[in-house]
């Protein structure tokens, strides 16, 4: 087994898509990046690169590449996932936690934790989502920015 863990922040912005999981959310903000900025799959990203040694989503994934201009991240997730299975290492479970003051995360937690555990390969039950408030203090508590913070298990393949 091995394990790993991964951490990601965006900046909100008017006038950006907010795309969590690859599950848009109907809100009048969204988060800035070179790609669409997704922090659910960007922390699972890193988390999976954590666990099976090969760098992190900025080596794989270099946000100056124009490649990955308004890239839907969960594509990029599916490919470090099948990366992860070609080296022999499947995934076990992994859990999610979002950082956010608003929106509320629950009338899409079903849908976003569908399409992780689809790309992942894995049983929807095996994909823990959970979000919190920071209570109003800081950056994540004033609306500034949305993090979020991820931890997965790989299993060795025989
Ligand atoms: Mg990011």
């Amino acid at each position: 087994m091995r394990v790993g863990s991964g951490f990601d922040l965006h900046r909100l912005a008017v006038g950006r898509r907010l795309v969590l999981g690859g599950v848009e959310l109907p809100w009048d903000m969204g988060l800035v990046g070179h790609s669409d900025a997704d922090v659910i799959c960007h922390a699972l990203i890193d988390a999976l690169c954590g666990a099976a040694g090969i760098g992190d989503i900025g080596t794989l994934f270099p946000d100056d590449d124009p490649k990955y201009k308004d890239v839907r991240s969960l594509d990029l997730l599916r490919e470090v996932a099948d990366h992860c299975r070609r080296a022999k290492w499947a995934v076990e479970n992994v859990d999610v936690t979002l950082l956010a003051q608003v929106p509320r995360l629950a009338p899409y937690r079903e849908a976003i934790r569908n399409n992780l555990a689809g790309v992942l390969g894995i049983d929807p039950g095996a994909v823990g989502l959970k979000a919190t408030t920071t209570d109003h203090v800081g950056p994540l508590g004033n609306g500034e920015a949305l993090a979020a913070q991820a931890v997965v298990l790989l299993r060795e393949v025989p």
